[in-house]
C-alpha cells in the first residue's frame, strides 16, 4: 500500500501548504500520516482563547482539519512552539523513529526557507533531511519540500525560483477540502484567508521540489509517487 507522511511545524501549516495534495492522495487510497511538531501554543490568535487553553484548542483544530482532508493518522510531538531550532536533535530523532515505524514511500515537508520565514519551519525541514539521510534502508524513497513558485509568491513570502520546481500536482478537485481544513483552524485563520484561497486561479496547483530520491525520476513530474510503483527492493536493500 502506498503511504505518504507529511511533517510540519505547527497546526495549520498542513492546510495552508499541502492541504489539497494531502486530500488528493488520501482520497485515492494512499495512507496519509500527518506529523505536527508543536501544538501551536505560541502563535497569534484570532478571536479570544485563554493562553492556557491554546495548545489543547489547536490540537483539536488540527484533528478536525485532518479529518476534513481525509487523514486518519495524526501524530503530535508537542515540542515547544517557537523553540524547534533549539531542539533540532530531538526533532530529527523523533522524525527518524516515526519514519522507521510508518515506512512511507514518500515524505513531504516545508520549504527549507520556511515560506513565511518562521524559524520553526526551517528547523523541521532540516530535521526531516537529517532523519531521511540516517534511514539507510529502502524507506522512505522520496522527499519533497512544498514551495511557492517565485513567479506567483505574494509579497512577504519566500518564493522558490520556478526552474527549481521538480513536481507540480494538480489538486483542483480538492480545493474545497483544503478550505475546509483551513476553516477548522478557527483560532488562527480568519475569513479573509478563506476568501483568498477560494479565489486562487483554477486549476489549483501545488508545487514541490524533490530534494531526495532513491528511485530514478524524470523531471518534471506530476505525481509524488512517480517511480515508486516500479521500484523493487534488491536483497541488499538498494534500487534494482
Ligand atoms: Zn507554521
Amino acid at each position: 500500500m502506498n503511504q505518504l507522511c507529511a511533517i510540519f511545524a505547527h497546526p495549520d501549516d498542513e492546510s495552508f501548504s499541502a492541504g489539497a495534495t494531502l486530500a488528493r492522495y488520501a482520497a485515492t487510497g494512499v495512507r496519509v500520516t500527518l506529523i505536527t511538531a508543536t501544538s501551536g501554543e505560541a502563535g497569534e490568535v484570532v478571536g479570544t482563547v485563554e493562553p492556557q487553553e491554546l495548545a489543547a484548542r489547536r490540537e483539536r483544530e488540527l484533528q478536525e482539519a485532518a479529518a476534513a482532508l481525509g487523514i486518519r493518522d495524526v501524530r503530535l510531538f508537542r515540542l515547544p512552539d517557537g523553540g524547534l531550532t533549539d531542539r533540532s536533535a530531538d526533532l530529527a530523532m523523533a522524525i527518524a523513529e516515526a519514519l522507521a515505524e510508518i515506512r512511507p514511500q514518500v515524505v513531504l515537508t516545508e520549504d527549507i526557507q520556511g515560506i513565511t520565514g518562521h524559524p520553526d519551519h526551517s528547523a523541521v525541514t532540516r530535521a526531516v533531511l537529517c532523519a531521511f539521510d540516517t534511514l539507510e534502508d529502502s524507506a522512505p524513497l522520496k522527499l519533497y519540500e512544498h514551495v511557492l513558485p517565485q513567479s506567483v509568491a505574494p509579497p512577504g513570502l519566500h518564493g522558490t525560483p520556478d526552474d527549481y520546481i521538480t513536481t507540480v500536482v494538480e489538486v483542483e478537485p480538492w480545493r474545497a477540502q483544503q478550505i475546509a481544513g483551513l476553516r477548522a483552524h478557527r483560532s488562527q485563520v480568519g475569513d479573509d484567508i478563506l476568501e483568498r484561497f477560494a479565489g486562487f486561479p483554477a486549476p489549483l496547483l501545488d508545487h514541490y521540489v524533490c530534494v531526495r530520491t532513491r528511485v530514478p525520476i524524470v523531471i518534471p513530474e506530476d505525481d509524488l509517487f512517480a517511480g515508486v510503483a516500479e521500484w523493487k527492493p534488491t536483497a541488499s536493500g538498494g534500487a534494482a
